[in-house]
């Protein structure tokens, strides 16, 4: 087959130029658009032979996109619109403006796209922006699915629930059966394909000391402020699932030292430990990184206890009876970190060479990671778009 020509759009930091490459399509992308500047300097250092157009959508033209002649569609559109915690505005928010005018450039193309994927939140199918898309490519006759996966459905550890849409222009059809409902997990002809591809990072010599730990793996025991019993048993539950991989797998082989920028402030241990999601290495699940991650606490993502000596128990025991520093002293036993941003790269299956360059500060880094997705997800359903 001819190289598919793609066009990525709001290409961010290239998670679905990682995911094409990775689905072995034989493609090129033709053009990558987006206007975040940091993200683009990331984008470029990894692609420096991609064209990357660093402007607005609704700043091309109908002939713009015609002259690129492309064959697939890869995008994710913002998502602030329709996230829990955004304030929701769906099509009447700025934001959503691009998507609309996508949907509207589309029957008016002088070729449709043969292959369209779109990746957004949780929260997306319930849109009229959704609604639109559908309309959209109902009209021109496109076949398609819309599904919710997470990257656990691949055994890895890490919660990013997402909507997809995977449409095939007529007559193009689907190597499964497709429904009107929305899929939980990918589609069951492809199950056999749906391993992560041999792991691209090894289990770390220094890190196995954990393993024997493995049987007592477990969270109970202590209920945090704001959790209910049904999630400690949710979170212990997967801890035990064993077709879920470790955390430490995807941990950066570093010295004890290197990782110490990333050690929760005393502040923010004082102030939140009770709230925070904490794992530990040989755990098998951590929550979805959003962009806020390392710099607000609640709800963006899972942070590292790094010290097995200690038991979480004893760190949490009667906080009420505790001064701050006595309180201090016991949570700092734990060595609470942040993922740094290469292993949560790592956790969202960008490949090793993915790099950043330098200058990026870190908490611009996690607001790029963030905002990306799962490499090895994107993969899958690529793959199933195409065959
Ligand atoms: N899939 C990407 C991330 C998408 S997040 C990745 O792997 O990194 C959405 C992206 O859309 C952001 O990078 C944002 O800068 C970009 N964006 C938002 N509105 C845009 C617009 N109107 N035109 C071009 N890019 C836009």
């Amino acid at each position: 087959m001819e190289n598919l020509r793609v066009l990525e759009l709001y290409s961010g930091i290239g998670g679905m130029h990682y995911a094409l490459t990775e689905s072995g399509v034989a493609a090129k992308v033709v053009a990558a658009v987006d206007v975040n500047t940091t993200a683009n300097e990331i984008y470029k250092h990894n692609f420096p032979n991609t064209p990357l157009l660093p402007k607005t959508i609704e700043g091309m033209t109908l002939d713009d996109f015609n002259k690129l002649s492309f064959d697939m569609i890869l995008m994710s559109p913002p998502c602030q619109p329709f996230t829990r915690i955004g304030l929701q505005g769906d099509i009447s928010d700025p934001r959503t403006k691009s998507f609309l005018y996508i949907l509207d450039l589309l029957p008016r193309l002088i070729k449709l796209p043969r292959f369209i994927l779109l990746e957004n939140v949780k929260g997306f199918e319930t849109s009229s922006a959704r609604d639109s898309l559908v309309k959209t490519l109902k009209e021109c006759g496109y076949n398609y699915q819309e599904l919710m996966v997470s990257p656990t459905c691949l055994g890895m550890p890490n919660s990013r629930l997402r909507y997809f849409m995977i449409a095939k222009a007529p007559p193009g059809s689907f190597s499964f059966h497709t429904t009107s409902e929305i899929q939980e997990g990918f589609p069951h002809p492809a199950d056999k394909v749906l391993l992560e591809p041999s792991s691209p990072i090894s289990p770390s010599p220094t890190t196995t000391a954990y393993q024997e730990e493995d049987h007592k793996e477990d969270e109970g025991g202590i209920l945090y402020k704001l959790e209910r019993a049904q999630d400690a048993e949710r979170k212990s539950s997967q801890n035990r699932d064993q077709s879920l991989r470790q955390i430490r797998v995807y941990l950066e082989d570093q010295g004890e030292g290197e990782m110490e920028q990333y050690l929760l402030p005393p502040k923010t241990l004082l102030r939140y430990a009770l709230l925070m999601d904490i794992v530990r290495p040989t755990c098998r699940r951590s929550v979805c990184f959003t962009k806020g991650y390392g710099h607000y606490v609640e709800g963006t993502g899972s942070v590292l206890q790094s010290c097995m000596e200690t038991d979480m128990e004893a760190a949490f025991r009667s906080p009420e009876c505790l001064s701050d520093e006595e309180k201090l002293q016991q949570l700092s036993r734990l060595k609470l970190r942040y993922f740094s941003p290469r292993e949560i790269a790592n956790l969202m299956g960008f490949p090793k060479h993915f790099t950043i360059p330098k200058n990026i500060s870190t908490k611009q880094q996690y607001r790029v990671l963030g905002n990306s997705l799962n490499v090895h997800v994107v993969a899958r359903l690529i793959e199933l778009l195409v065959s």
